[in-house]
């Protein structure tokens, strides 16, 4: 698998500094709610978020419950984003509520938007965004997202949880794969 990698994008010191700061920068803010009850709902994006949200919870000292979402945007064998594919077990007394949404990666938008669509129904008080990566792509510029780790150029990244056919979620360290690996 190592031989696969073309490129470390971040090593693993690299993400846990970048994973405490937003966790720092969330829970600052979240304190900084006055007169209001800190409690917040996270709802990870399954599966490339798995590995962030684990690392990230851990840096949030507020009383938090997780509701996960899962859109499959990338089926089969493709790196083309496809139809949207939803399911979830959100928590049902989201209302009042302040929510946090976590994804692995900004690329189009779309999945944040859409996911973002889902949640407001549930009228909550407050919803907030995080992801971990940002692409440089129009799409992801146009959507407001409140906690950016890292902005990264349009190359394809694995590993931190993040996929290709569902290998490489495990490689510690975010990275771009040889040519001769995404075949
Ligand atoms: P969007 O809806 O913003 O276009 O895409 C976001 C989703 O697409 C992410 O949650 C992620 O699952 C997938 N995705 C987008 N870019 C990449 C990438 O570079 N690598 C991987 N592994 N997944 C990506
Ligand atoms: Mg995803």
């Amino acid at each position: 698998m190592r031989n696969d990698v073309d490129c470390i994008l971040f090593d693993r010191d690299e993400i846990a500094a970048c994973v405490a700061a937003i966790g720092r920068a969330i829970a600052d803010d979240l304190d900084a709610l006055a007169g209001h009850p800190t409690e917040i709902v996270l709802v990870p994006i399954l599966t490339g978020s798995m590995v962030f949200v684990a690392d990230l919870i851990r840096h949030l000292p507020q009383k938090l419950r997780i509701g996960v979402m899962s859109v499959s945007s990338y089926p089969g064998r493709s790196i083309e984003s496809k139809g949207a594919l939803i399911r979830g077990s959100l928590p049902d007394d989201l209302a009042g509520k302040h929510v946090l949404i976590v994804d692995d990666i900004l690329d189009t938008g779309q999945t944040l938007l859409l996911v973002r669509q889902i949640v407001e129904e549930h009228r909550p008080a407050e919803v907030r965004t995080c992801v971990l990566l940002r692409k440089a792509r129009p799409g992801a510029a146009a959507v407001h997202v409140d906690y950016v780790g890292f902005d990264i150029p349009d190359a394809f990244v694995v590993g931190y949880g993040l996929d290709y056919n569902d290998y490489y979620r495990n490689l510690p360290d975010l990275v771009t794969l040889r040519p001769e690996a995404m075949r």
